[in-house]
């Protein structure tokens, strides 16, 4: 139990109950949408950009409490970054949720990325953590949609 608890910190159940940037967003630059059919977590995200610069980020659609979640978090970090930036965090999280769980991971370095930490040690729940991620990625590459099979 203590796991199942560990995984669902606070901060995930906060973003689950009230996302943040949940929408679509009208005229996006670019937008992708992306499906875990294991679990049935199912988001469009939505860019707009500003030369290299992500000036709005948007996301709606349905799915578990990891995945909306993990999608509220990543739309948070990632207005106003740079896609490089964007890029270089989310070959961050790939890290934070494939490593072993011997190693920790600080809010120093990881910040709300960490709450994360604990989905390694399911590895279904990687794909739902995952999902804003690599949905993000394909709209980027101008690819429509993505699925985590
Ligand atoms: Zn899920």
């Amino acid at each position: 139990m203590t796991e199942i608890q560990d995984l669902y910190q606070q901060v995930i159940l906060d973003h689950n109950k009230s996302p943040h940037n949940f929408g679509e967003l009208n005229h996006a630059d670019c937008s992708a949408e992306g499906l875990n059919p294991l679990c049935g977590d199912h988001i469009n995200v939505y860019l707009n950009l500003d030369g290299n610069v992500i000036s709005e980020i948007r996301f709606n659609g349905s799915g578990c409490a990891i995945s909306k979640s993990s999608a509220s978090i990543m739309t948070t970090l990632l207005k106003g970054k740079t896609i490089k930036e964007a890029e270089e965090l989310f070959g961050k999280f790939h890290d934070l949720v494939t490593a072993d769980m011997e190693i920790e991971f600080d809010d120093d370095n990881f910040g709300k990325l960490a709450v994360f930490a604990g989905v390694r040690e399911f590895p279904a729940r990687v794909k739902c953590a995952s999902l804003a991620w690599h949905t993000l990625k394909s709209a980027l590459d101008g690819k429509h949609l993505t699925t985590t099979e």
